[in-house]
């Protein structure tokens, strides 16, 4: 029996048929691992940023079983660029699960996606939806854009309250023949028209339907509480090079930018030029003096700023073997080493003034 479609779903998937992108992950048979790593890629990332890390990875780990053979220094590396690097983990670490637990094919029970590492109630939905055809809410920042308008939903958009009440609103609505494209299509609309700012209501198959645009209010949606100032630290690195090369520190396992490499670094305030460098003679037991500042950099995490002065510093005679946890690195010649964020953009530079 052919189910009858609300009128909004009904005018949404008209357009979708008709405007939905055309992204290299949405194929006529959706693969569940590409539409996994996709939808990790994309969290806080736009979709044209994502494109060329998506066709780069699937040339590395085209499959679940690649991805979960792989070493992890290549995972984190063809990952690099897109930051949030336990994303990377846990997806590795999801792929193994699915390898181990159910044979290599993603589970087709909510229950059992959501236990996967690094999947949420957001990626569980759209995975189920898109592949499986499961009739599962998927409400991600545009859904929440999109839907608080359509209703006119009061609560702020950091809240659970407004994501419980769109949610209800989605499995309310969402067709259980398209559950899927449904899915996709508020996402296109909330990219495409339903933006954040300035809404292109004249364009919108919702118009006639949505509360916002009726009673000329779609600005005040979503709303958000203010936003608190994000602290600033002072930091301290420092660019040791010998021998051409520059001094790396392993940062630990857990914490900010886990295990990746960096100059080695260190709050302002706990530091000082004289300590680290003392710090750093005793490492490498010989004396270290520092040279001059080599420049700035700042950093932007989602809780905090790092303002970064890099500082150049001297070894006074031959060093001692590195301990575990320290290289000597060159950047034009060990690529391979993935350095953590603003370090990178130090790279860049080492890089371009050595051309
Ligand atoms: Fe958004 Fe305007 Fe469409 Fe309403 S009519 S869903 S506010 S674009």
């Amino acid at each position: 029996m052919t189910e009858e479609l609300h009128p909004l779903a009904q005018s949404l998937l008209q357009w979708y048929d008709q405007n939905g992108r055309e992204l290299p992950w949405r194929e006529e048979v959706p693969d569940p691992y590409k539409v996994w790593v996709s939808e990790i890629m994309l969290q806080q990332t736009r979709v044209e940023a994502v494109r060329e890390f998506y066709h780069r990875w699937l040339e590395r780990f085209p499959t679940l079983q690649a991805l979960a053979v792989a070493d992890e220094e290549d995972v984190l590396r063809y990952w690099n660029g897109l930051g949030y690097y336990s994303r990377a983990r846990n997806l590795q670490a999801g792929a193994r699960e699915v390898c181990n637990q159910y044979g290599g094919r993603f589970p087709e029970e909510r229950e059992a996606a959501l236990a996967l590492p690094g999947i949420g109630a957001y990626t569980a939905g759209a995975i189920l939806s898109i592949v499986y055809g499961k009739a599962e809410p998927a409400v991600d920042g545009n859904v929440l854009r999109v839907f608080s308008r359509l209703f006119c939903l009061e609560g702020s958009v950091q809240k659970s309250a407004l994501r419980r009440a769109v949610e209800a609103e989605v499995v309310r609505i969402q067709p259980r023949q398209r559950p899927g494209d449904f899915n996709q299509a508020i996402m296109d609309l909330g990219a495409l028209v339903c933006i954040p700012k300035q809404p292109r209501c004249h364009r919108c198959p919702l118009h006639l339907l949505c509360q916002a645009a009726e009673s000329g209010r779609a600005a005040e949606f979503p709303q958000r509480q203010a936003k608190k100032a994000v602290p600033v630290e002072e930091m301290q690195a420092v660019m040791l090079c010998w021998q051409g090369r520059y001094l790396l520190r392993r940062r630990p396992k857990r914490g900010l930018l886990a295990e990746m490499w960096e100059f080695p670094t260190w709050p302002q305030a706990a530091a000082g030029e004289e300590k680290i460098a003392n710090r750093l003679g005793e490492l490498l037991r010989v004396r270290v003096t520092s040279e001059r500042e080599w420049g700035k950099v700042e950093h932007v995490f989602t809780h905090r700023i790092w303002r970064m002065q890099f500082i150049t510093m001297q070894l006074q005679g031959e060093p001692e073997p590195l301990p575990e946890g320290y290289v000597w690195w060159s950047p034009a010649v060990d690529q391979a080493v993935v350095l953590a964020g603003p370090h990178r953009k130090v790279a860049q530079r080492l890089l371009e003034e050595q051309k």
